[in-house]
């Protein structure tokens, strides 16, 4: 009877089996909630930034990605999660590929503290892994110390970041008289590496997280740019996740405000790290395979998601615009199968 039926349905519907049979369909429900929150919140973002006008086209189209690329991925997801658990196919792709490519901030760090399954992901994959990261207020060597301060052994010449690899740039350009925004621990790398830096008459202005930004630096770099210097940027990002979720403003945001003091918004700049393609190429050159053997995993849909599949890697979203963490990346009897202190670079 169609009443029969009806009450049926409800009951299944209401029934705590029908949760224990599936075992995720509360799950699923949370996450699509989740999804569709994000996504609001990110077209909210693009329309303010739209009613704003913004001159520089790059912050809307930035939160355009992340928006574009949730909800391209969102089907899949919740398709995929009915039948098996979160994780699964990301963990067989990891597992495949021969170079594993892994963001810093906000995806196995947050200010630089090693997120709990990040060491093991590293363990599990110990030879085939690289750390490819926008950071520019450290080096590669600060990097290994912040590894090894969780017992996890780390090759530097396995760390690639924007703001060592913008230097090195540099120092490849006996031309370069560069006018660097950066905190002091770059500065002296480009000491070390002989970038001749020259605040009075520039013919380069190389922005990085400058924590230390202010007025004057935004007046002479504006300037500098006006006079007929080359802008550079180690990156493009407008933050990073911080800790307790706190905004952490990035070299994007640093560079908004250098591109609006021009008033061009047709400006050129050169953009060194992700979503470009030296830092990727770097990483797969130095663990020896092609792009086509490399997965990249990260935070941000546009530097790590995007960024990659324009070198050729698939990737991997986790964290903040992803309905996956580090812990459905790691198998859960990782710590079995691979010690933490036994990374080297082959
Ligand atoms: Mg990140």
């Amino acid at each position: 009877m169609p009443g029969t039926v009806a009450r049926s349905a409800r009951e299944v519907r209401r029934s705590p089996a029908r949760h224990r049979r599936d075992g995720s369909g509360r799950g699923n429900r949370y996450r699509l909630l989740v999804h569709l929150t994000l996504a609001v919140e990110l077209w909210m973002r693009v329309e303010a930034n739209s009613k704003r006008r913004l001159q520089n086209e790059h912050v809307s189209n930035y939160a355009y990605s992340e928006l574009k690329y949730i909800c391209e991925h969102s089907e899949a997801y919740l398709s995929d999660n009915t039948s098996r658990d979160l994780g699964a196919r990301e963990r067989q792709v990891i597992g495949r590929a021969k170079g594993v490519l892994l963001d810093w901030d906000g995806c196995i760090a947050i200010e630089n503290q090693i997120l709990p399954r990040a060491g093991d992901l590293i363990a599990m994959h110990c030879d085939k892994v690289a750390i490819v990261s926008n950071n520019s207020t450290h080096l590669p060597a600060d990097f290994v110390d912040f590894l090894s301060a969780q017992g996890i052994d780390f090759a530097p010449e396995r760390v690639f970041l924007a703001g060592a690899a913008a230097l090195q740039a540099m120092a490849c350009d006996k031309d370069a008289r560069v006018l660097l925004l950066s905190v002091p621990r770059m500065h002296d790398y480009a000491h070390e590496l002989g970038v001749v830096l020259d605040n009075r008459n520039p013919n380069v202005v190389l922005i990085m997280r400058d924590s230390s930004f202010s007025y004057p630096k935004l007046e002479l770099a504006a300037n500098a740019l006006k006079a007929g210097a080359r802008l550079i940027a180690a990156n493009a990002d407008l933050s990073h996740p911080g800790s307790d979720n706190r905004i952490v403003p990035e070299t994007g945001a640093l560079l908004a405000a250098l591109l609006a003091c021009s008033n061009n918004p047709e400006m050129s700049w050169q953009l060194i790290g992700k979503p470009g393609p030296l830092l990727f190429s770097q990483a797969c050159e130095t663990i020896g395979i092609a792009a086509s053997d490399a997965v990249m995993i990260g935070d941000n849909p546009q530097t790590d998601g995007e960024g990659a599949a324009n070198a050729g890697i698939q990737s991997i979203l986790v964290g903040r615009n992803s309905l996956l963490s580090l812990e459905h990346l790691v198998e859960h009897d990782c710590s079995l199968t691979c010690g933490l202190r036994s990374k080297s670079l082959d």
